[in-house]
């Protein structure tokens, strides 16, 4: 087995054990293409979704959120060429009958299963229908992007908070691939999350705004703990471009299968809106006070959610010694760490100091909820078990914190994840120092 093979196996029973991601339906035999996050996994998707929502809406004046419905109008999709053309090409062996995506396959004329022959390459759309309502023939499509929903509102957004340009919409949530062969982990799945930003400028505006926004993606990798050395920009050449888009840099990242899309960035010119004021005949154009009207040009940043967390995780894994034994643990950025703290009582048997220990907790709880109360075990298990989940501090309240040093009293040690080391630090710090490691 490779070193990257082992890499990515590794980090799949990682996540397994210990709660990140399970296979969907699993109990059922699972369902291609589908993964289902557990506690620790949802956590860490809460943060990195958090911290892209803080850092290209909330914290800015220019920006509008919005959570469009996943099922649209199937006009949307006619208009945006995603009927005609959302599609990859297919291949199916003639003895085996297993399909594959000819742009994946690396010889063509035979069958990686079996070594048959292929029959003809054909468009498969990717685009997942479903029947609406009683009406025998009503379809619709679950949204193979969350881009669509922004468009379509972007009369809204303008008609209701006349915002002035350049202005962007973003938006979260759910997007739906019928992937011919979906694989490795999390990365290529067919329910998946996107996280993407409409920006819309004057045409003439648009390279600096591209500019502005490929140092945005680079600045949320680092917010997040992805490795920059890990990523690359691919600007997609002028034939392998869709044909609207004037310019696409592909950002790749090295995970352990190799140099694969992470998150894209394109200037789809006034493509989107000019199709949708044809499509729908409403008037999608921007008018501001002594200026011809104008279809907006688009900057679209578009960022896989988890594909974050697989580069988040392939970033993070470590195995190191630390103490003369080996170990494994996540290096978590403590922004992104599912949970931030684990809190214990030195000893289990003494009820004074068990009491001090949870009043601490629960104090603590109020500022930083992603902290977890773990007296389970010795204390070697506990850090090697909180190692391992990307825990960056555990707290421990000793007799000390209790006062029998005089001086020590109502201080509690914090050992770094990262060095093994502790530290005594005064009970009424440990909030901010905390929230100092993980504010943008
Ligand atoms: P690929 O070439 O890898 O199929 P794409 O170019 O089709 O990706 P886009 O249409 O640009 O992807 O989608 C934007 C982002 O959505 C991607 O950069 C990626 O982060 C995420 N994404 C796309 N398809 C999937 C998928 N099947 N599973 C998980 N994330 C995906």
């Amino acid at each position: 087995m490779s070193e990257s093979q082992n890499l990515m196996e590794k980090i799949v029973s990682l996540c397994k054990r210990r709660g990140f991601v399970f296979q969907g339906s699993e109990i059922y035999g699972g369902l291609a293409g589908t993964w289902d996050y557990g506690p620790l996994g949802v956590a860490l998707k809460k943060n990195i979704k958090d911290i892209w929502w803080n850092m290209f809406v909330e914290s800015r004046d220019d920006m509008y959120g919005l959570d469009a419905a996943i099922l649209m109008n199937p006009k949307v999709w006619e208009a945006s060429g995603h009927v005609s053309g959302f599609s990859d090409p297919l291949v199916e062996c003639k003895k085996c009958h297993h399909r594959f995506r000819a742009d994946q396959l690396e010889d063509v004329t035979k069958c990686p299963d079996c070594g048959g022959g292929f029959g003809e390459v054909r468009q498969f759309n990717m685009m997942f229908k479903t029947e609406i309502g009683a009406t025998e023939g009503a379809i619709s499509y679950l949204r193979p992007e969350t881009a669509g929903g922004i468009f379509v509102n972007f009369k809204n957004v303008v008609d209701s908070f006349h915002p002035k340009l350049p202005f962007g919409i973003g938006q979260i949530g759910k997007a739906f691939r019928n992937e011919i062969a979906p694989r490795d982990f999390v990365f290529r799945s067919r329910e998946f999350e996107q996280m993407e930003v409409e920006y819309f400028v004057r045409p003439e505006a648009w390279e600096e705004a591209f500019e502005a926004w490929r140092k945005g993606v680079h600045a949320y990798n680092e917010a997040v703990g992805i490795s920059s050395d890990a990523v690359h920009e691919l600007e997609v050449a002028d034939g392998d471009r869709a044909h609207y888009s004037k310019r696409t840099i592909d950002f790749e990242f090295d995970f352990p299968f190799g140099r694969k899309e992470l998150y894209g960035l394109a200037y789809r010119t006034n493509f989107d809106l000019s199709a949708h004021q044809a499509g729908s005949a409403q008037d999608l154009s921007y008018k501001a006070e002594g200026e011809e009207p104008v279809v907006p040009h688009v900057i679209e940043p578009s960022f896989g959610v988890d594909r974050t967390i697989l580069a988040v995780l392939t970033s993070a894994y470590t195995e190191d010694e630390l103490g003369g034994e080996t170990r494994t643990y996540l290096k978590f950025h403590p922004r992104v760490a599912p949970i931030k703290a684990a809190v214990s009582p030195l000893v289990k048997n003494k009820p004074h100091l068990v009491e001090k220990a949870r009043e601490i907790y629960n104090d603590l709880k109020k500022q930083v909820p992603q902290i977890v109360w773990d007296d389970n075990g010795n204390i070697g298990k506990r850090y090697r078990r909180q190692d391992e989940i990307g825990t960056p501090w555990c707290i421990t309240i000793d007799f000390d914190t209790l006062g029998e040093t005089p001086e020590l009293k109502d201080t509690v040690t914090v050992r770094d994840r990262d060095t093994g080391e502790q530290t005594r630090m005064p009970i009424a710090e440990l909030s901010s120092f905390i929230t100092s490691k993980i504010s943008l």
